[in-house]
């Protein structure tokens, strides 16, 4: 309660600035809409650009009024805490949207969501990109989080990438990008931002690669919960699998409020309804210290923490 009242006078002093500069944004926007996890308190300001001019206009705008900034693709891997997001939220999923395909080279902005991008590649007889069905985020958050699935990664055909950092923009080469397991340069520069993505793909044949989309489909439609989450909560702990350690310490079906270790696969931490950011961080620290105390392993997370508590 004192929390809201808190917030509440903190966001009259900031909002009148914030609808000034970013008049198309909406205002204390509940974030649990935006996010896989169905979690995440109000943004002060929401802006869903619909072009890279936009976007990259925004982010000047808020960098000249020191504004701080927070960039979200599809919330397919953010935990956004109860207190919400201070100054302007960006979010690019489905509204950033513009893919080129050219021979084998494929240009994608930072919103195009990662199994639509794996589909229209097929489609074209082009192979590399299979991988990315599974991975329900967007092209920004995949080079973010070099993700990756199917014994495939960004890292094995992303080109390059668009940054916009410290005011201008640059085009990143893979190699400049510290790409590793469900990691990037990105992480250690929190005010950078993906704004498109090159990458270079190898023919293939269109029946071939839509038939190894199916499969991998109808894997993951057999393995996940349906329940929102965040996907895999930990990394991978060297040699192991973070699903395997959770229940090995018997932690499936532990539940903190409407947050609990899902029973179908223990590394997903699943949202039964109105869960609260609260809860899910009290669950992952009750994870982590379990399997740390029972099995005498280390579980890093994966998913990223926002906003305020
Ligand atoms: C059901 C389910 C299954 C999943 N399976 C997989 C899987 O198989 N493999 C895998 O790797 N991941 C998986 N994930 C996790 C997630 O989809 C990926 O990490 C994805 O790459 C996140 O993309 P996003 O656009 O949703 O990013 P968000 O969740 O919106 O953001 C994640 C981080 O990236 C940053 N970010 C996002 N966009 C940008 C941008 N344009 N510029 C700068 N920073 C940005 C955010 O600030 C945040 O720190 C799964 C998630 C779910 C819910």
């Amino acid at each position: 309660m004192q929390t809201d009242t808190r917030y509440s006078i903190f966001s009259c002093m900031h909002n009148g600035t914030l609808q000034r500069l970013f008049p198309t944004a909406k205002f204390d926007e509940p974030l649990r809409r935006y996010t896989a996890w169905k979690i995440g308190g109000p943004a002060d300001a929401l802006l869903e650009p619909r072009s890279i001019e936009e976007l990259v206009a925004a982010l000047e705008t808020a960098r000249a009024n020191g504004i701080p900034t927070t960039v979200l693709g599809g919330g397919t891997n953010v935990l956004v805490r109860d207190g919400g997001i201070r100054g302007l939220t960006i979010r690019l999923a489905k509204v950033l949207n513009n893919v080129e395909i050219s021979e084998n080279r494929v240009v994608a902005d930072a919103g195009v969501l990662y199994p639509a991008l794996a589909n229209a590649t097929a489609g074209r007889g082009l192979a590399g990109l299979e991988f990315a069905t599974g991975i329900p985020g967007t092209v920004g958050g995949a080079v973010y989080m070099n993700a990756g699935a199917y014994g495939g990664e960004t890292v094995d055909v992303l080109a390059w990438a668009d940054i916009y950092r410290d005011g201008r923009v640059e085009r990143m080469a893979n190699a400049e990008l510290d790409l590793s397991y469900r990691h990037s340069i990105l992480h250690e520069h929190p005010d950078w931002t993906v704004l498109r993505a090159g990458y270079v793909l190898k023919p293939g044949d269109a029946e071939e690669l839509k038939a190894r989309i199916r499969k991998f489909r109808m894997q993951r439609m057999n393995g996940s919960p349906s329940k929102p989450s965040c996907g895999s909560t930990f990394k991978r702990p060297p040699g192991d699998f973070p699903g395997r350690v959770i229940e090995a310490a018997g932690l499936k079906g532990t539940r903190i409020g409407q947050i609990e270790v899902s029973p179908v696969h223990a590394n997903y931490l699943v949202n039964h309804g109105g869960g609260a950011a609260d809860d899910a961080l009290k669950l992952i620290e009750l994870v982590r210290e379990t399997v740390r105390e029972k099995l005498g392993i280390e579980l890093e997370q994966e998913v990223r923490v926002v906003g305020e508590p």
